[in-house]
């Protein structure tokens, strides 16, 4: 099977295209349609010579996902269910935000592997297994999707654009390092989709070898740890990966990505009915991060199968958030987006495959 052109670093693009014979001001053409246009097909790209577009389909593929199910949410969220080429799904979403007038900014939410290694017992993708990592073409092709979709919905009009990027769908992103960094930089490359690093965020449970790698990189993105507990008892049964890297070195890890790359480290904490949302364990919280520069994000928990993880009840949410703002954290409470969709990570994949009537729609 031909690989996909989002696939191939820029400089790869540029070596297809001299490999064709063609000129080389014709990969800067190819790349704009590619990742600004961006085209549906190679048909579409009419200043570029026909045999050359002929060749180019015969080597490489455009895209490597197809649309099977799509939900949209009252609050403008949209979730779609990808097919890839073997067959596995991976879902996405597109969250709409207010901006200027009647303009919108949009951020997507996106998979970076099929299930999850890490397996949290709260997480319906962590309940699937692991399958395999997305290559960095089937992570790009998600955002170049719903670009495509605002871009016919805003017929021609600017001003609907993806403002943002969120690496929080399906899987652990720091364990596909080598395919998200490669997607990050050519969704960041002015010759492709260019998204400022500042402007993508990736949500991680805390693989320490890897946010080192992180930090040192050129460009520097947002870091999301997953952090759901503040004792290591509890963090190792809420997420296991605490086991191998627990919160003394996981703490020191995310100070020092502060001092290397001046971003600001946020934790995402998902409150669960009884589990962790008491007033002493926000005590706990505000000790453990006490003296970091970083930001909390409390988070309604989504409705799984799984009864042991119900939803605190707003009031509890609301008194564990005053009781971090009392010991001088900064926090906010974040309601999640799509919740009558299925929009949390994973939910609309296995109830896709829970329901058997169902068939995806092409
Ligand atoms: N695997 C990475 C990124 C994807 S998950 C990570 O865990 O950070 C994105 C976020 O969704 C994580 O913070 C995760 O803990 C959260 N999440 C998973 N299941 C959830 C649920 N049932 N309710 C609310 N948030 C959930
Ligand atoms: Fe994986 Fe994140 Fe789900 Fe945990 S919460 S199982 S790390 S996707």
């Amino acid at each position: 099977m031909p690989k996909a052109i989002t696939d191939l670093r820029i400089d790869e693009v540029d070596k297809l295209v001299t490999s064709l014979n063609e000129p080389s001001f014709r990969a800067k053409q190819l790349l704009a349609w590619v990742y600004q246009k961006p085209a549906i097909s190679f048909d579409e790209m009419t200043d570029l010579p026909a045999p050359f577009r002929r060749k180019l389909a015969e080597q490489v593929k455009l895209h490597t996902l197809t649309p099977v199910h799509e939900v949209r949410a009252k609050d403008g969220t949209v979730k779609v269910l990808f097919s890839l080429a073997d067959g596995k799904t991976v879902e996405s979403a597109l969250m709409k935000y207010s901006a200027v007038g009647d303009k919108h900014r949009y951020t997507v939410c996106l998979s970076t592997q099929v299930g999850c290694p890490i397996g949290c017992p709260f997480c319906a993708t962590g309940q699937q297994g692991f399958e395999r990592n997305l290559t960095s073409g089937e992570i790009i092709d998600q955002v170049l999707y719903f670009a495509r979709q605002l871009k016919d919905m805003s017929n021609g009009r600017e001003g609907e654009w993806i403002s943002n990027l969120v690496f929080m769908g399906m899987g652990e992103p720091l364990a596909n390092y080598d395919a998200l960094w490669q997607a990050i930089e050519i969704l960041n490359s002015p010759e492709g989709f260019g998204l400022s690093a500042r402007s993508m965020t990736i949500s991680s449970t805390g693989l320490l070898p890897q946010i080192k790698m992180l930090s040192k990189e050129k460009l520097q993105v947002g870091l999301a740890i997953s952090l759901h507990a503040s004792d290591n008892a509890l963090r190792d049964k809420l997420v296991p990966i605490n086991k191998k890297y627990p919160l003394e070195e996981l703490l020191p890890a995310c100070s020092d990505y502060f001092a290397r790359t001046g971003r600001r480290v946020s934790f995402e904490y998902v409150l669960f009915d009884g589990i962790n949302d008491s007033l002493a364990q926000a005590q706990l919280l505000a000790e453990l991060i006490h003296g970091l520069n970083c930001h909390v994000n409390l988070i309604s928990a989504n409705k799984t199968t799984e009864q042991t993880f119900r939803p605190s009840p707003r009031n509890k949410i609301l008194s564990f958030q005053q009781e971090l703002k009392n010991r001088g954290v900064n926090c906010t409470f974040r309601q999640s987006r799509g919740q009558d969709i299925d929009a949390g990570c994973g939910q609309l994949r296995s109830r896709f495959a829970s329901d058997k009537n169902r068939q995806p729609k092409r």
